[in-house]
């Protein structure tokens, strides 16, 4: 089986942006997932895989092909499904679908037949293959997406930011979906939303600022923060003195109260309780360092 390893990998953009800096992970068959905030570097990183833009510097290795110099080889074993991946609404998903297929170099019509059958049915869209795109919601979009992706049997998939905007039954689907291809191929997800991640993928990284802040398995980085995550219900006007006294790595509202966790190695007081840790905090909390070591920085 493949794997995926990256090394040093960095990129600036001509506006002096400097998208990565230094990436290097270890990516094995199944899903793995990239996790980082807005501008992190996540699609940058996944259109250099894809082998729609150049690196500055360092490599990367898919089995025995050099990713970055092979590119017809990546190309014939890739599934890339973009961000903004747009629709001809006036399409059918079969037509569509088919002409993807002829793209990929399935000449023989017959053989192509099949291949556009049988995607439409594992992507639960063959009741559906005669109508135009337009009148897809979202979450058919993505599915019939990941179709094409997965035409030609691909051993690298990636998917950028694919459930924004899905309703969450079509958030379920589309993780069973996923979840099911991932088992003998390398499918990158690349996502803001921490639970995509702690729902499917058994590795991980989170990246902040073009560089990898943590990479591994979700549980075990789970396991790393237990114990040092620190919970207190409060008004919003206390969050604000909060935050100079005590490492608060994110606040969310919970029925109308805000909720307030801090990452404290031991008590921290001024009536923080302990509460179990979840992906979130570790996320949280692993941008709070970025953070800090960036205004240290400074
Ligand atoms: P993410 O996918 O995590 O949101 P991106 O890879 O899109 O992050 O962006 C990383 C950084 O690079 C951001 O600061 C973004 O503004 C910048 N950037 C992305 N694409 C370009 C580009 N084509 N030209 C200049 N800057 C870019």
């Amino acid at each position: 089986m493949p794997e995926l390893s990256i090394r040093n990998l960095s990129k600036t953009y001509p506006n002096g942006v400097r998208a990565l800096s230094d990436v290097s992970l270890d990516i094995p068959t199944g899903m793995f997932g990239l996790l980082g905030p807005n501008g992190a570097g996540k699609s940058t990183l996944m259109r250099t895989l894809a082998t729609l833009q150049e690196a500055d510097s360092g490599s990367a290795r898919l089995g025995t092909i050099d990713v970055l110099r092979q590119k017809d080889d990546v190309r014939r074993l890739l599934g890339y499904l973009p961000q903004e991946f747009g629709v001809y609404p006036r399409i059918s998903a079969e037509t569509m679908l088919n002409h993807f297929a002829v793209l990929k170099g399935i000449t023989n019509g017959r053989q192509r037949k099949e291949v556009v059958d049988a995607l439409l049915h594992r992507v639960n869209l063959h009741d559906v293959r005669k109508q135009s795109l337009g009148t897809f919601s979202g979450g058919m979009r993505q599915r019939f997406g990941i179709a094409q992706a997965l035409i030609g049997s691909p051993q690298l998939i990636i998917v950028d930011e694919p459930t924004a905007g899905l309703d969450p039954g079509e958030r379920v689907r589309f993780h069973n979906l996923l979840a099911e291809i991932g088992e003998n191929v390398v499918v990158i997800l690349s996502t803001h939303i921490v639970e995509d991640v702690s729902d499917l993928c058994r590795q991980m990284a989170i990246i902040a600022g073009g560089r990898v802040m943590m990479s591994g398995d979700p549980l075990d980085a789970i396991r790393s923060v237990e114990g040092k995550i620190w919970r207190k219900t409060v008004g919003r006007e206390e969050v604000e003195v909060l935050k100079t006294r005590h490492a608060v790595i994110h606040t969310r509202l919970v029925g109308g109260r805000t909720v307030v966790h801090a990452f404290a190695e031991s008590d921290p007081g001024d009536g923080f309780e302990p509460t179990s840790a979840s992906l979130q905090d570790v996320y949280f909390a692993t941008l709070h360092r970025a953070s800090e070591k960036t205004e240290q920085a400074a």
